[in-house]
């Protein structure tokens, strides 16, 4: 079962026009929210991200936060699966022609739909995850989630083109992000993480890593990573709500330290593991 500007039917039912402004012009927000044991992660942290793409595209949130969690909600129970993701999708509608200004009088597009929640291999620990790097081509609003994904959709076929998991975006010398997930290094015993910024995605899983960090006496640091820092990285780590945290074993074909998943990524990835078990299938909503 779907939403649909409204209503609720089987996917096989829902019907889009080819002059939705999400087709034409990736005109559009959205968002993904992981859902453990039925509980949906963080939805007011998601929905606060997605309302923050909204207002940067200059698109009015069709939908109350209360709203947006009963549709939640509803599609959480009514598809099968304890572990889901919700997958939303706002676009600025379908008008009668195609022309690139804002239409008028047009009511957007409001798609949400529940998948399986895939989540990497626990295996993946033992291995880490080969990644290539390219130059961060894309547009300097990285802080938006807009279905505009085309620069990321090609950096990210690098990678699988490479047979490796990730491609790992660098702009003017620093670290920027993975093309769908959030990167970490640590140096000497350092977490180190790129700031916020217009130049990156803010993770909901970014954030939980250096809270975990935090709870748990690791030391870190925020600040701009030199693409040289990374190269000589002791561990380098990608995070995002399906990958969760993976440690980063090659670099464009050069081991990452000792080529084996570093004691931190291992520490981390068993706090991580514990707060899915204890905080997102538990008590916290
Ligand atoms: N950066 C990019 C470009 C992404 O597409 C994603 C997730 O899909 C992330 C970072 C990680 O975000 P989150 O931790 O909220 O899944």
């Amino acid at each position: 079962m779907i939403y649909l500007n409204g209503h609720y039917m089987p996917i096989a039912e829902a019907r889009i026009s080819p002059m939705d402004r999400g087709f034409l012009f990736g005109d559009g927000a959205y968002e993904l929210i992981p859902v453990y044991s039925r509980r949906p992660f963080r939805p007011d942290e998601h929905l606060a991200r997605l309302v923050h793409t909204l207002d940067g595209i200059r698109l009015a949130n069709p939908l109350s936060l209360p709203q947006w969690r009963a549709v939640i909600e509803h599609l959480v129970s009514g598809n099968q699966g304890e572990d889901q993701s919700i997958y939303i999708q706002v676009t600025r509608g379908a008008d009668v022609k195609r022309d690139h200004p804002f239409p008028k009088g047009v009511p957007p597009t409001v798609f949400v739909m529940s998948a399986p929640l895939v989540t990497a291999a626990p295996e993946l620990l033992q291995t880490g995850v080969a990644c290539v790097s390219a130059a961060d081509n894309r547009w300097l609003r990285c802080n938006l989630k807009t279905v505009s994904l085309l620069a990321n959709v090609l950096l990210r076929q690098e990678a699988v083109d490479a047979g490796c998991a990730e491609t790992i975006l660098f702009r003017d010398g620093f670290l920027s992000e993975g093309a769908a997930s959030n990167i970490f290094i640590v140096r000497d015993g350092l977490l180190l993480a790129p700031p916020k910024g217009h130049l990156m995605l803010p993770g909901i899983t970014y954030d939980v890593v250096l809270e975990l960090a935090q709870k748990h006496g690791l030391s870190y640091e925020v600040r701009d990573i030199l693409e040289a820092e990374v190269r000589a990285a002791d561990e380098i780590w990608m995070t995002s709500s399906t990958k969760e945290v993976l440690p980063v074993t090659t670099l464009d074909g050069r081991p990452v330290g000792t080529g084996k998943p570093g004691a931190l990524a291992v520490a981390m990835y068993s706090w991580y593991q514990d707060f899915k078990r204890t905080v997102m299938r538990g008590a916290e909503s």
